[in-house]
């Protein structure tokens, strides 16, 4: 090798072996080539098998390439598929540092025999931990590349304290993502009132003699285990909906809790509808939405052809006053009903209703279960996002539609509810969980032995 080539530095990158990483670290590659670096660009030979595929020339002088094993079992077909990445980070903890460790060495006996330049640092993604180890053993220092967004990067960072607090894994939630917890949970405000608020409202719990939920034990029996483990005086005594539905309420009936007066001209005009045909939008007391948002709403619900019964709030839209046109009201008037607020579990519970376009609010869910409505889901804040998850997820009697409603979205989704195949089995689970909502509140069920047994030890033992 001459002169010009001992001059180079030499820089070995190492990607994450996924497209990706590769593309990232392979452009920071390209970049040091152009300053007048040696490169040793490292794949795995599976990947690289992949690459020299996908070309026709793959020769730079001085731009080289080496690849290790990825310690993987081959996959079978034609090996042109991106890899398991936990099966890849598990292979790469154990079996990537002894090849790497070698690829340096033959390295440096390259170097000594004049044909490359001695390495003179190692790039290693920050997702490729073994290389910094194999680096120190070699006596080269090592740049470790962020190929991902600088969240991830702190994020990654706060594990290790998160879990030696004990915090994580968060116990009893099983398959949920930050996105579906509580909203203050994701806070980044360091004076986020609503977190201070929980605090305060969480640290009364172990004080309380019993505490009751209204909820079954087979909604979110992971969770339901998890809290047993911690309050010794813990019951769940729902859905409190189909309790009441299940208990002669004599004079008790017309009693309501409304605090908007509802509209029960809906009730009738549901009698003119076919069985399950009707889509039911309500998105509760507390959401909010631009009026954009409510245009979407408006737009995909009409194209969708399907009957609807939309209560829209006073309150609903930001700003106060919004104007459907008269263009829409034409549109829907053989098919649809805007009111302002109504009585939901008579509508839930009526016979036309075919699927329930909801907020999510906790009340909403469970009733919509009660009634065995299958739901769409539009998440507002506080706890709605993770009964989302719960409906689409755990139990698959829901779709989410996204925050940013689009009403090609709205339509495709009530669509695929109403009658599509996906929507048909939403509505026998959903038919499921009806059932063991009433036999958990039936005389015998676990809900309503719970009621009498807290209402005999607690309620009655402490008055
Ligand atoms: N509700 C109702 N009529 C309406 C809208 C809502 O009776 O037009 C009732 C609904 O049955 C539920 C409650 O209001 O019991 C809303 O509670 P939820 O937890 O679903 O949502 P929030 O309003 O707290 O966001």
């Amino acid at each position: 090798m001459g002169n010009l080539a001992e001059t180079k530095p030499h820089a070995v990158l190492v990607p994450f072996p996924s497209q990706g990483h590769i593309n990232a670290l392979f452009q920071l590659a390209k970049l040091l080539y152009l300053r007048g670096f040696h490169i040793t660009f490292v794949n795995t030979e599976y990947n690289h098998k992949r690459w020299l595929k996908s070309r026709d020339s793959n020769s730079l002088d001085g731009f080289n390439f080496e690849t290790i094993p990825d310690g993987l079992t081959p996959l079978e077909g034609n090996g042109d598929v991106t890899q398991d990445v936990v099966s890849l980070c598990q292979s790469i903890r154990k079996n990537f540092l002894h090849p790497f460790g070698e690829l340096l060495t033959k390295l440096h006996d390259s170097a000594v025999a004049g044909v490359t330049p001695p390495v003179t640092c190692l790039v290693s993604d920050c997702f490729m931990p073994f290389a910094i180890q194999a680096a120190e053993e070699h006596a080269l220092p090592t740049i470790i590349f962020n190929p991902c967004n600088a969240c991830t990067f702190l994020t990654s960072l706060h594990i290790r304290t998160l879990l030696e607090k004990g915090l994580i894994p968060l116990k009893g939630l099983k398959n949920f993502r930050l996105k579906d917890l509580l909203d203050v949970v994701r806070t980044t405000d360091p004076n986020d009132s609503q977190v201070e608020f929980v605090i305060e409202a969480a640290d009364t719990f172990h004080r309380a003699s019993a505490i009751v939920f209204n909820t079954y034990n087979e909604l979110e029996s992971d969770v339901m285990n998890e809290l047993y483990s911690m309050f010794p005086s813990l019951y769940t005594i729902g859905p409190l909906s189909s309790f009441l539905n299940q208990t002669p309420q004599n004079n008790l009936e017309s009693l309501g809790s409304n605090l908007w007066k509802e509209d029960t001209k809906c009730l009738k005009w549901l009698e003119s509808r076919e069985p399950r045909s009707v889509v039911y939008v309500n998105f509760g007391s507390i959401t909010v939405m631009n009026p954009d948002q409510l245009l979407e709403f408006a737009w995909g619900l009409a194209n969708s052809m399907k009957p609807f019964l939309w209560i829209i709030r006073p309150d609903l839209v930001i700003g106060g006053s919004f104007i459907l046109s008269s263009m829409f009201e034409n549109e829907i008037s053989d098919r649809g009903l805007i009111a302002s607020w109504c009585p939901q579990e008579k509508v839930l519970n009526h016979p036309s209703i075919g699927g329930f376009l909801t907020h999510c609010g906790w009340n909403s869910t469970i009733e919509s279960i009660c009634a065995g409505v299958p739901m769409l889901c539009w998440p507002f804040f506080a706890d709605q996002p993770t009964n989302s998850r719960y409906i689409c997820n755990e139990w698959e009697i829901g779709m989410e539609i996204d925050t940013n409603v689009k009403r090609e979205e709205v339509e495709k989704l009530i669509n695929e509810l109403m009658v599509g195949e996906k929507g048909k089995k939403m509505r026998q689970k959903a038919i499921e969980l009806k059932k063991k909502a009433e036999e958990n509140t039936s005389p015998g069920g676990c809900s309503y032995m719970n009621l009498d047994k807290v209402i005999k030890d607690v309620f009655i033992k402490r008055v």
